[in-house]
């Protein structure tokens, strides 16, 4: 028989937040099941880049988790991100003026391809924790706190678990089990920009424009379009993401990502300075275009379901634009978050002397997370479109003066870096401590 103090933690999607959950809370000694749609873990080629705030978390998630990141990532040459005019042609240096630059703090903000780092992080998941072709389709909460919960996958199969993490991703099925399907944050909206991403051997891109702008971060700003360019695989190739402005619909309702063209890209960048030109140019002729979706305008209203033991994480709970580089970023802090609360909830189990009930632990640890994440990551949602903005000269704001676009990216970029990720942990504890408190003093009817 199971024992009364175990929880048995189902999670739903391999991605960055699945997948450094499960190492995260198998490191507390929890036991996790992983359940992945596709066939194998997937990520796409294209680079990321990872902020110090999520190098902070990696570290007190699990010191392997950083080591592994570490690994893959190729440090900045500089430590500044530096912002230039990649519109208007310059008469001086390479054509492109430095508008402002940004002190990236004390760890930079190194970039990796996702492929590396997740064939990387998988390393660390024990043999047998993970099913693939689990397509999760409905899950079952049952109110009784005795029974467990209940995932249903599109080939019949079902399984059961204590405590489900959502972590399926924008178009998360479980977001539809925590919000109800008619809520309309369980559809996200097109944030009418797309992005052109791609890399590019490094050797071309700095015979084309330069060692300086090749091997460290640079965004492009502009009219409409911005691009965003910083170095990876050990400065082997150079990321590209060209950001353009789309007024149309996006074109398809279950596909986030559609063939595209080289053409299609110059035509967007037509009339940029030589710079952005040159990467344009050495960009693939057939390439991918995505569509830029987020949560910000039918906000996701809570993380935790009704019946207290499904929670959402990572873009499940808040996919953002990724004006600000720190959505996965924003993954590993929850992932963080929730390995520490349900830390909490074994111990607590495990006290034989307290007279908690599994279903009181967990929902004081749901409950715990959700106070030190909702208003970080809703706040990052809603700063990463204004971003989108800032970079493509769309606000008044900044219209009426450059300096404040410095600022704002200043000091919204610092929100995100500087967060105190221990303080953090700490809270996660401490509000768990006070809901179990306050759900055993309302149980003696005090
Ligand atoms: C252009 C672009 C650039 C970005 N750059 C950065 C950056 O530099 N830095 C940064 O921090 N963030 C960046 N982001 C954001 C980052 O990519 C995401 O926030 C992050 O990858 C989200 O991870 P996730 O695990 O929550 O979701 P996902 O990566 O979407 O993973 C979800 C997983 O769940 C699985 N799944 C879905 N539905 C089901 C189901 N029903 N059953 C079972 N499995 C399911 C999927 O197959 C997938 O494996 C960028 C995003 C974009 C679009």
């Amino acid at each position: 028989m199971r024992p009364d103090t175990s929880i048995a933690v189902a999670i739903i999607g391999g991605g960055i937040a699945g997948v450094t959950a499960a190492i995260g809370l198998l490191s507390k000694g929890i036991s996790v099941k992983l359940y992945e749609r596709a066939s194998a873990f997937r990520e796409i080629g294209a680079g990321i880049g990872l902020s110090p705030n999520a190098e902070r978390a990696m570290l007190l998630l699990n010191p392997d988790v950083h080591a592994v990141f570490k690994k893959v990532a190729t440090p900045n040459t500089e430590d500044w991100f530096q912002y230039v005019d990649g519109f208007n042609k310059s008469e001086k240096g390479d054509g492109e003026e430095l508008l402002f630059k940004v002190y990236l703090g004390e760890r930079g903000f190194e970039g990796c391809r996702r492929t590396d780092f997740l064939n990387e992080l998988v390393k660390l998941l024990p043999e047998g924790c993970v099913e693939f072709r689990k397509d999760l389709v409905n899950i079952t909460e049952p109110q009784d706190e005795g029974t467990m919960i209940t995932l249903h996958f599109a080939d019949g199969s079902t399984s059961t678990a204590d405590v489900v993490l959502g972590c399926d991703g924008l178009r998360s099925r479980v977001r539809e089990h925590v919000l109800g399907v008619e809520h309309p944050a369980v559809r996200p909206s097109y944030t009418h920009k797309l992005a052109y991403r791609g890399v590019i051997p490094i050797e071309d891109a700095i015979q084309a424009i330069g060692k300086e702008k090749s091997l460290t971060r640079f965004m492009h700003l502009g009219p409409g379009c911005h691009v965003l360019t910083f170095p990876v695989s050990m400065c082997t190739m150079l990321n590209v993401v060209a950001f353009v402005t789309d007024p149309n619909d996006w074109p398809s309702l279950d596909q986030t990502t559609l063939p595209a063209t080289k053409e299609e890209v110059l035509e967007s960048f037509a009339s940029f300075g030589p710079v952005v030109t040159a990467i344009m140019n050495l960009l693939v002729h057939k390439l991918d275009k995505w569509g830029i979706f987020d949560l910000h305008e039918s906000p996701v209203t809570t993380y935790v379901s009704q019946g207290g033991r499904v929670c959402l994480v990572g873009d499940a709970a808040h996919a953002a634009a990724p004006h600000h580089g720190a959505g996965a970023g924003s993954a590993i802090e929850d992932a963080l978050a929730l390995a520490v609360a349900l830390e909490e909830v074994d111990k607590t189990l495990s006290a034989s002397q307290q007279p908690v009930s599994r279903q009181m632990a967990i929902s004081a640890a749901f409950s715990a997370y959700e106070s030190v994440r909702y208003e970080r990551t809703q706040w990052l949602i809603e700063s990463s479109r204004f971003m989108g903005e800032v970079f493509e000269w769309q606000t008044a704001l900044c219209e009426a003066d450059p300096a404040n676009c410095q600022s704002e990216v200043e000091w919204r970029s610092h929100k995100i870096w500087d967060y105190d990720v221990d303080q953090m942990v700490e809270a996660v504890s401490a509000i768990f401590g006070s809901k179990v408190s306050e759900a055993l003093g309302h149980d003696r009817g005090l």
